[in-house]
């Protein structure tokens, strides 16, 4: 999503395995795991409104799913997507993170209230996250102590933390706890590329997260060679997400999917596969059926 928490809507972090045969893609089978997912409530359920002709995604996994006025639970492997989104997606989620927001407000009010980190407690509780995101944090609201409680919190028990940052608060996040797992949701939008080159090399645990990130492909979707040679490196510290952060979103799922197919068929094949799902599959666990 943008980078304005002002517009933020219902917030979601959420897993999805996809693989989704796409008409046309150089890499049809190419499997691809959703690691930047929201499911909003409002205004209307997305199965309200979505009607994919045809199934285009297969999931075996997925994560939380936040409205704006209430926390919605799938049970972890058992909801059918298909109550969610309609005809768009056919099998079981999984919850891998929760969003630590109850209401639209919190998106900008979260790292001051202290019902959040007792909301992110009684959320771990339930057993079966691995992560707490996605959520927004900006320069120097980073230094908030409820900020660092949730930095030591997820650290402690080996969360990963979805951070929608700047890269100075991402800088004082990890500085919080140097053995924080941080995935930078959209990589810093349009950080220079040899910046982010940078962080990776000087925070072995951090990840970037490619939804939004600006500057990948160039015109007619050529691999841009800077992120070529990024890639060449740190294929292994790359997710892809949809970021569905809107409904609207849902609508643009194949042309989000096709545009990361577009550039993955670019790379090595070892490459692609880790930035589809294998880094996925390694953070958190399980194999994209
Ligand atoms: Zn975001
Ligand atoms: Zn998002």
């Amino acid at each position: 999503m943008p980078a304005s928490g002002i517009i933020a809507r219902a917030i979601a972090a959420a897993i999805i395995v996809v693989a989704a045969p796409v008409g046309g893609s150089a890499q049809p089978t190419l499997k691809i795991f959703d690691a930047h997912l929201h499911y909003n409530q409002e205004p209307n359920r997305i199965s309200t409104i979505i009607r994919s002709p045809t199934p285009t995604i297969r999931s075996t996994a997925c994560s939380t799913f936040f409205g704006a006025d209430e926390r919605y639970h799938p049970k972890p492997g058992s909801l059918g997507v298909d109550e969610l989104m309609g005809a768009l997606v056919r099998t079981a989620v999984r919850q891998d993170a929760g969003t630590p927001y109850r209401t639209r407000d919190d998106v900008q009010n979260w790292s001051t209230d202290p019902a959040i980190y007792d909301l992110i407690e009684a959320e771990y509780k339930r057993g079966y996250f691995r992560g707490v995101g996605e959520f927004h944090i900006y320069g120097n609201a980073a230094q908030a102590p409820l900020v660092k409680r949730v930095v030591d919190f997820a650290a402690g028990r080996n969360l990963y933390l979805l951070a929608h940052c700047d890269e100075a608060a991402l800088l004082i996040l990890l500085a919080h706890n140097r053995s924080a797992k941080i995935i930078w949701a959209h990589t810093g939008f349009s950080t220079p590329t040899g910046r982010v080159r940078e962080l990776l090399e000087t925070y072995p645990e951090l990840m970037g997260e490619l939804s939004y990130r600006g500057g990948i492909s160039e015109g007619g979707g050529k691999l841009a060679a800077e992120w070529r040679e990024l890639f060449a490196r740190h294929s292994d510290r790359f997710l892809l997400g949809s970021d569905t952060w809107i409904n609207e979103r849902w609508f643009g799922y194949d042309t989000i999917m096709q545009t990361y197919r577009g550039w993955l068929a670019q790379l090595p094949e070892d490459q692609a596969k880790r930035i589809a799902y294998g880094n996925a599959e390694r953070l958190f666990g399980g194999k994209v059926e």
